[in-house]
């Protein structure tokens, strides 16, 4: 069998590779860099930066740890099975593309293409000054002001980065409350601490112009105030990276969100595919994988057991946080008789000999059935421990299989086990 990949991201390279490993022949079809905007721009680059001191620190280890990575993933990629074409694909019927002049055809292709930073539709958002999240890794000057449009993931992490190296940062979100779709709780939390580190943060604030010195104009309550800024990072979301693939020439069908896709991945089109960002559904780089994985079994007609409602999702700020299942609202809201079960990072002996105590972790746990449901940590390491939950999501586990289960002391999981114990 063979199959067209586009697109060399987390979702399209590891297809890639895990085809190959079935014996299936792979063209792989990327334009730019290979890793993706997560490699490349995105999840690498800024965790780079949050382990330096300062910019110039962050640039040059940038730029070594990029390298590593995607000589990494060339190595992945020189499978025989693999073959690695330079160029855009654009569709010229449902199972061909066009790349530069030469077609490719073959009955199964997967759509990987990604996405892109979205801009708001406001007067000055083009001007010079205003970054996306890519432009603002290259920056050479830590900018005196920065303001953030935007207070979800990317807003909050350049918040804490480059609050670290000196700036002067403001952050305007339009929602009620920072991380709309996480727990309100953690939320607030988090709101708080980087507060306290000096991060000015505006809730139901709407971003209305941007002058040219980089005023920025925003409305709250009905009254306009202003922020006066030396960079501006526009962090409002992400849109699916269609435009060059010509999907009206296949017939594939899209929306606003991305291209429209079943429960195995497949588009209206049979044997045409579309994972991660591009697809809208999640846009994280561990969900493209694992849709990756889930394109390829159906692919190869084997069922799988990946759940796609149990994803973990991390913030990297200073302090983390991270999060598994259910909210304590999206509990409250299904009507489910929860309690929440806490714990903190003051208490826990791994923390406070680190340092660490800012922090704390709660399980929402389902009274009826006893099982845990969600699992939401602020603090230290919180994009680690919450693999643990995950795990135990998966396995539908109850709170008293989860209390018999020793862990190493002292260690930040104990966590865990001291709010299922509270
Ligand atoms: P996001 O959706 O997480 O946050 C965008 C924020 O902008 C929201 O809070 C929204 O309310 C706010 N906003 C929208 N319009 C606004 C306006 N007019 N004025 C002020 N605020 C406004 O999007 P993002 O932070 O840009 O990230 C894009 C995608 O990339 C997300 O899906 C995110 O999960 C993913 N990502 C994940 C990670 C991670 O997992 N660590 C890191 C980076 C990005």
């Amino acid at each position: 069998m063979r199959i067209i990949i586009i697109g060399a991201g987390p979702g399209g390279y590891e297809t890639a590779v895990a085809a190959a490993k079935r014996g299936i022949e792979v063209t792989l079809i990327n334009k730019g860099p290979l890793g993706g905007t997560c490699l490349n721009a995105g999840c690498i680059p800024t965790k780079t930066f949050i382990a330096c001191k300062s910019l110039e620190e962050a640039r040059a280890r940038k730029t070594e740890v990029l390298e590593t990575l995607r000589s990494g993933i060339a190595s992945l990629l020189s499978d025989k099975l693999i073959t690695l074409v330079e160029g855009t694909a654009r569709f010229v019927s449902d199972h061909t593309v066009d790349v530069d002049g030469v077609q490719y055809s073959a009955d199964k292709i997967i759509i990987a293409t990604g996405s892109v930073p979205a801009f708001l539709p406001v007067e000055g958002a083009g001007n010079e000054g205003v970054l996306d999240s890519t432009a603002i890794l290259d920056l050479d000057e830590v900018p005196q002001r920065l303001c953030i449009i935007g207070g979800g993931v990317i807003g909050l992490e350049f918040a804490s980065i480059f609050s670290a190296f000196g700036s002067e940062v403001t952050v305007l979100e339009y929602a009620k409350n920072i991380l709309p779709r996480f727990d309100t709780d953690l939320a607030k939390r988090l709101k708080q601490s980087l507060s306290k580190k000096g991060i000015k943060i505006e809730n139901s604030a709407r971003v209305t112009s941007i002058d040219k010195d980089l005023t920025v104009h925003y409305l709250k309550n009905e009254q306009e105030f202003t922020v006066q800024s030396d960079r501006v990072l526009m962090a409002v979301g992400r849109k699916s990276s269609l435009e060059s693939l010509n999907l009206d020439a296949a017939g594939i069908a899209y929306d606003r969100r991305g291209i429209c896709v079943d429960e195995n991945m497949q588009t209206n089109v049979p044997g045409v595919y579309a994972i991660g960002d591009v697809n809208g559904r999640m846009m994280l780089a561990h969900v493209a994988t694992f849709q990756g994985r889930r394109a390829l079994n159906h692919i190869c007609g084997q069922a799988d057991k990946i759940r796609f409602d149990i994803v973990p999702s991390a913030v990297f700020t200073d302090p983390e946080a991270a999060c598994v299942g259910m909210t304590e609202d999206e509990a409250k809201e299904k009507g489910l008789n929860i309690r929440c079960l806490k714990s903190f990072y003051r208490a826990n002996g791994k923390a406070v000999a680190s340092g660490t105590t800012d922090g704390y972790c709660k399980l929402i746990v389902d009274r009826d059935s006893d099982k845990i449901l969600g699992c939401h940590i602020f603090g230290a390491h919180a994009s680690d421990i919450i693999q643990e939950a995950t795990v135990l999501l998966n396995f539908e586990s109850t709170l008293s299989d989860f209390e018999n289960i020793i862990h190493a002391h002292p260690s930040l999981p104990e966590l865990l086990q001291t709010a299922a114990y509270s």
